[in-house]
C-alpha cells in the first residue's frame, strides 16, 4: 500500500465510493505508477503479477476516460475497449472487477469466452458496449463472423501476455489487434518478459511507460506457514484447541462462504472467545463495525471470506488461519499477507481436509515451498476420523484438549 489516495491519483468520485465500499484505502504500488499516466492516455509496460491490484490499475482508468467521453456511446456490434485475458476465469474475473468498480457509472460491458454457448453473447455484443473483455479464440471466431467490430476500440489491454503466448494465442492476438484503429491507448501486462512477449509489446506499445513491481511472493517469506491435516468435520474443535493459546492475539480466520464466516464465528462466540464476521452480506455499516471493534482489540478473532478481506489493513495480525484452502492459489497469498505487515513476524495455519489436497498443491507450486505440517496426525489425521478409529489406531483416547501450541506456535507433526 502506498501513503497516497486515490484522489490523489486522479480518480473520480463515484470510482472512490466504490473503492471505499470494497475496503480500498490506499493504492497499491502499481496503482499508484501506472493511473495518472494512463488516465493522460499513455501506453504502459506493466511488468507485475496476479496479486498486485494490477486489474484495478487498467481497469479504473478505462473506466473514468469512458465515462468522461459518455458522448462516444458504442454503435451496434462495437466496443469502446477491449481487453485480452488469457483465460475464461481471468477473463470473468477481469468482468467481475469492472462491474464492481464501475457500478456508479453506468457504462456497459460484456465477457466474450470459449467454452460456452455464443448466443448470448451476440446478443449483448449487438446493443454495443463500452467494454468487451475477451480471451483471444472465441473474440477472433466472433469477429470473423461479422457480429463484433473493433475498429472503434481507443483502448486495447493485453493481461497476462506471457501466458497468452504460452498457449498458443499469439497468431490470434496479432489478427485481433489488425482489427483495431491504429489510434489507441494500448497497455500490456506480463509477469514475465521474454524476448517473445517483450517483441510483442513492441508492436503494439507507442513510447510506453514501463512499470515494474516485484511479486507478492516476496512478503510469503516473511510468513511462517503450517499445514493441518484434517478432517472437515474437525476444523471447528482444532480451531478452538488453537485458540486457547493466549499467543493467538489478533486472528482472521478465513472461510470460502459467508454461510461459513457467520457459522464458525459463532462457534468461536460459543467457546467464549470475543469474535466478529466479515463477509459481503453484511451493510457498509455493520462491517465497518466489525472491522472497527478487531482493530480496536475488542474481538480478538475476525472470520472472514475473501472478498471482505479485500483491503483490510489491521497491524499486529499474530495469525491467520485458513479454515478452509481457497482454490485460488493467489488468494492464499493475499490472505496470509495480513499478518506480517510493516517488517513484523506472522504466522500462517491453514486447515486441508482431503477434499483440499489439489488446492494445497496448487498454492505450494505458486509459493514455490511446501508447507511444514503441524499438529498431531494422530489427532487430526485425514480420512475418516471418529475417536474410535483414533482409539483403534492408537490404542489411546484422544486427549481433547491436547495443546497445539508451544508459545505461539505449532508442535510438528509426530
Ligand atoms: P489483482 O492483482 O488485480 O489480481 O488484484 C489482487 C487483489 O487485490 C484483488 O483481490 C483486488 O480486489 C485487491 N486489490 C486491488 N487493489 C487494491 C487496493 N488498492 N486495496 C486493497 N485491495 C486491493
Amino acid at each position: 500500500m502506498t501513503d497516497t489516495s486515490f484522489a490523489d491519483l486522479g480518480v473520480t468520485e463515484p470510482l472512490q465510493r466504490a473503492l471505499q465500499a470494497e475496503n480500498y484505502t490506499s493504492p497499491t504500488p502499481i496503482q499508484a505508477q501506472a493511473i495518472p499516466h494512463l488516465l493522460a492516455g499513455k501506453d504502459l509496460l506493466g511488468v507485475a503479477q496476479t496479486g498486485t491490484g494490477k486489474t484495478a490499475a487498467f481497469t479504473l482508468p478505462i473506466l473514468q476516460q469512458l465515462a468522461a467521453n459518455r458522448g462516444e456511446r458504442a454503435g451496434r456490434g462495437a466496443a469502446r475497449a477491449l481487453i485480452l485475458a488469457p483465460t475464461r476465469e481471468l477473463a470473468i474475473q477481469i468482468g467481475d472487477a469492472i462491474r464492481t468498480y464501475g457500478r456508479h457509472l453506468n457504462l456497459r460491458h460484456t465477457v466474450v469466452v470459449g467454452g460456452v454457448g455464443q448466443q448470448p453473447q451476440v446478443r449483448a455484443l449487438s446493443r454495443g458496449v463500452d467494454i468487451l473483455v475477451a480471451t483471444p479464440g472465441r473474440l477472433l471466431d466472433l469477429v470473423n463472423q461479422g457480429h463484433v467490430r473493433l475498429k472503434s476500440a481507443s483502448i486495447l489491454v493485453l493481461d497476462e501476455a506471457d501466458r497468452m503466448l504460452d498457449m498458443g494465442f499469439i497468431r490470434d492476438v496479432r489478427k485481433i489487434i489488425t482489427a483495431l484503429p491504429r489510434d489507441r491507448q494500448s497497455l500490456l501486462f506480463s509477469a514475465t518478459m521474454p524476448a517473445d512477449v517483450a517483441r510483442l509489446a513492441n508492436e503494439i506499445l507507442r513510447d510506453p511507460i514501463r512499470i515494474e513491481v516485484s511479486p507478492k511472493t516476496i512478503t510469503v517469506d516473511k510468513v511462517e506457514q503450517h499445514v493441518y491435516f484434517v478432517d472437515a468435520v474437525s476444523k471447528r474443535a482444532l480451531l478452538i484447541d488453537l485458540l486457547r493459546d493466549p499467543a493467538l492475539a489478533r486472528v482472521i480466520v478465513f472461510t470460502r462462504t459467508k454461510h461459513g464466516a457467520n457459522k464458525v464465528s459463532e462457534h468461536v462466540g460459543k467457546a467464549g472467545i470475543t469474535t466478529e464476521a466479515l463477509h459481503g452480506n453484511k451493510s457498509q455499516g455493520a462491517r465497518q463495525q466489525a472491522l472497527a471493534r478487531f482493530r480496536a482489540g475488542k474481538a480478538r478473532v475476525l472470520v472472514a471470506t475473501d472478498i471482505a478481506a479485500r483491503g483490510i489493513d489491521v497491524d499486529g495480525i499474530t495469525h491467520v488461519i485458513n479454515f478452509e484452502l481457497p482454490n485460488e492459489p493467489e488468494s492464499y497469498v493475499h490472505r496470509i499477507g495480513r499478518t506480517a505487515r510493516a517488517g513484523a513476524a506472522g504466522i500462517a495455519l491453514s486447515f486441508c481436509d482431503s477434499s483440499e489436497r489439489s488446492h494445497l498443491r496448487g498454492i505450494e507450486r505458486l509459493t514455490k515451498r511446501p508447507l511444514g505440517v503441524a499438529g498431531d496426525r494422530r489427532t487430526h489425521k485425514e480420512g475418516p476420523h471418529t475417536p474410535q478409529a483414533d482409539r483403534k489406531a492408537t490404542g489411546k483416547k484422544t486427549p481433547r484438549n491436547r495443546r497445539q501450541f508451544r508459545n505461539g506456535r505449532p508442535r510438528r507433526a509426530a
